[in-house]
């Protein structure tokens, strides 16, 4: 039988993320395209990561027939559970094949590869020689033409892009069933979710960085087919789900979106969409958004409200609507086409916090806005950076809190206004950008951290993912989570509630709630805001405890004994 593997290089793009825990859709469209033409074709689905850590996966490559291969990052990000394929490792692994043919598709067969913020994109020519083929167009377009071609690659137009967005409708359903093959499936892996791609500014041109102007004005998906994709994923046992992939969930079949920079937003389309998940979804875990254009939401206060109550009454709590600020210098912002002026994003931010920022059932904000700073751009001096920190500290002066605040330097993309300046800004003004962001991780983060989250507050469902020394790190399941350091070993790939101790710049510390005493390892116990390392000793000494006034007998004076119990638990 006709085997097909598809190796996920993953994907990190403005409005696209397919990076673990988070699955994109190119895999999932492409298995689908596969599967409407080949019902019982044999398709194996394979992370980079998979192969990086057990070669015998380089044995499942060789059998195939097919090989495709979806890679590129075009939006630099720091990722805990696995790293985009680098132009090179893909080379490698291409050579040690000599029996399949081989494809390329995603990001960096369109733009290049991306390497690290701040450095141009590697040109796809660099890989070709590797590859029968490279789609620079859309991979399942694409390919269900080579299957009606019966694998004529010669003839093959590798750029053509799907007709409309109803086109992958099917492929979309069909290929839900792939994320079984996914090693996060089914607890840690969440699907990226499209709605629309294109983006409305991109009739006047849109910012001097981004590449999705180049797809036109949005083309929406029905609000049908996106909950019948979610259904058949959550049928296949998905919990978790992002509508991310789209430059601004607010403009969801906003009005004139092919006339108007800044379309109407359309508040029933959204309640229609989110209610529509919740049926078709009943029992799931995570429903978070991602990419919001502040320029849209403070023209459009009163829509924009609607949609945040919206969101907050379907989705889960720990959510973050992604601004790309890019910088508040109106000089910047006038020679990059940048989307908003500083006094928009603090009314979207404004208007964000006043209905978001309560706390939700796992102990985060429900909503609340993140921040990305990009630079590098055009017109960017110093007095950017000035601008840009005194921003930030009035929006923590005046008791907004920003979920996170994203500092990275632009990535230049072909095709894209950036890519004929390069690196040149970023080279001349490195000194600006370090100090900058330790400023900000500094001065602000910590203390927005501190008043978002005070000691003592609970978070549940935390997902373990890695140890370091004797801390395990772990993460609520969403966009954005927060990083969650948690003195001593505990398993991996359990969930965890715990309680907040302490606070890193952009991270928490925090300890299992409750703790069981008679079996909490030293650096656990230790951790307890007024236990400390000889106190940790003596209670290791004399446990078990039977209850907690043994406990509280055992310590050896009764200082800070009430604050103390409240971390703890016995059980015999
Ligand atoms: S608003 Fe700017 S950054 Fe956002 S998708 Fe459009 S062009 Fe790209």
């Amino acid at each position: 039988m006709f085997k097909i593997t598809i190796l996920d290089g993953y994907v990190d793009e403005p409005t696209c993320l397919g990076v673990p825990p988070y699955i994109s859709p190119y895999p999932r469209y492409i298995a689908g395209a596969i599967w409407s033409f080949f019902k019982s074709a044999n398709i194996s689905y394979l992370t980079i990561d998979q192969i990086r850590k057990d070669k015998n996966f380089i044995q499942v490559l060789s059998k195939s027939d097919l090989i495709i291969v979806i890679a590129g990052m075009s939006v630099p990000g720091r990722y805990l559970s696995g790293f985009p394929a680098s132009p090179n490792e893909i080379i490698y692994l291409m050579n040690q094949l000599s029996g399949p043919k081989k494809i390329l598709t995603g990001p960096a067969a369109k733009f290049g590869f991306g390497i690290s913020g701040g450095r141009k994109t590697r040109d796809i020519d660099f890989v070709k020689d590797a590859f029968d083929l490279i789609i620079k167009g859309d991979g399942e377009t694409v390919l269900s033409n080579i299957f009606k071609s019966e694998f004529d690659f010669e003839n093959i137009d590798a750029s053509k892009s799907r007709k409309n967005a109803s086109f992958i409708r099917d492929f979309a359903v069909l290929g839900s069933k792939i994320v079984k093959a996914h090693p996060n499936y089914p607890d840690y892996l969440i699907t990226e979710i499209e709605t629309y791609r294109g983006c409305p500014r991109s009739i006047i041109g849109g910012c001097s960085f981004c590449s999705e102007p180049t797809k036109g004005p949005p083309d929406f998906r029905p609000i049908k087919d996106i909950i019948d994709e979610v259904k058949a994923l959550y049928d296949n046992g998905i919990r978790h789900f992002r509508i991310g992939s789209q430059p601004c969930i607010f403009s969801y079949m906003a009005k004139d979106s092919e006339k108007n920079e800044y379309p109407q937003p359309n508040p029933d389309a959204l309640e229609k969409l989110f209610s529509g998940i919740r049926k078709s979804a009943p029992n799931l875990k995570t429903l978070h958004i991602d990419n919001a254009n502040p320029g849209t939401i403070a023209r459009y206060p009163s829509e924009s409200k609607q949609i945040c109550k919206t969101i907050i009454k379907y989705h889960t709590p720990g959510d973050v609507a992604a601004f790309g600020v890019e910088s508040v210098d109106p000089g910047v912002i006038s020679k990059n086409n940048l989307k908003a002026s500083s006094e928009e994003v603090m009314a979207a931010i404004k208007l964000l916090n006043n209905v978001g920022s309560k706390k939700g059932f796992n102990g985060m904000p429900e909503l609340l806005p993140g921040l990305n700073f990009v630079f590098g751009l055009i017109g960017e001096t110093k007095k950017t950076y000035n601008l840009d920190y005194e921003f930030l500290k009035d929006i923590f002066d005046r008791n907004f809190l920003l979920r996170r605040i994203n500092i990275r330097q632009v990535i230049p993309i072909p095709g894209t206004k950036m890519y004929d300046i390069g690196n040149k800004i970023i080279s001349k003004n490195k000194q600006h950008f370090l100090r900058f962001k330790k400023k900000v991780r500094e001065t602000i983060e910590r203390q927005m951290l501190e008043k978002m989250l005070p000691q003592g507050s609970v978070l549940n469902n935390i997902y373990t993912e890695k140890h370091q020394g004797k801390l395990t790190f772990g993460r609520q399941i969403g966009s954005y989570p927060l990083l969650i350091g948690i003195p001593g070993i505990l398993n991996l790939d359990n969930f965890f509630d715990v309680k907040v101790i302490d606070y890193g710049f952009r991270s928490i510390t925090a300890v299992p709630y409750p703790i069981d005493i008679n079996k909490a390892s030293r650096e656990t116990i230790e951790a307890i805001p007024g236990i400390g390392k000889k106190r940790a000793i003596r209670i290791l000494a004399k446990r078990p405890f039977r209850d907690k006034n043994q406990f509280s007998s055992a310590l050896d004076d009764s200082a800070n004994i009430n604050d103390i119990l409240k971390y703890i638990s016995i059980k015999n």
